[in-house]
């Protein structure tokens, strides 16, 4: 058995969460999930909030973000000018 350890676990939990890691990774740390309690709850929140960042993100009013993202570059724009 090759468990990958809580550090390395928790170091790609985020990209094991979006997929984004490789086969054999996603394997050793799922394996990890299985065993490690702690590394688990870590998953199982960080999992969550994703979606709910991911459900914020598709509710939200586009114009009000648009709005405050112009705002925001106006002002770094007035601020290296000046
Ligand atoms: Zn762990």
């Amino acid at each position: 058995m090759t468990d990958c350890g809580c550090e390395q676990a928790r170091r790609d939990l985020e990209e094991y969460l979006r997929d984004e890691v490789c086969r054999t990774q996603a394997s050793d740390i799922r394996q990890h999930l299985e065993t490690c309690e702690s590394c688990r709850d870590e998953a199982l929140v960080n999992r969550t909030l994703t979606d709910v960042l991911a459900r914020a993100c598709a509710e939200t009013a586009p114009e009000q973000l648009k709005l405050m993202v112009i705002a925001r570059l106006r002002a770094a724009q007035a601020s290296h000018s000046a």
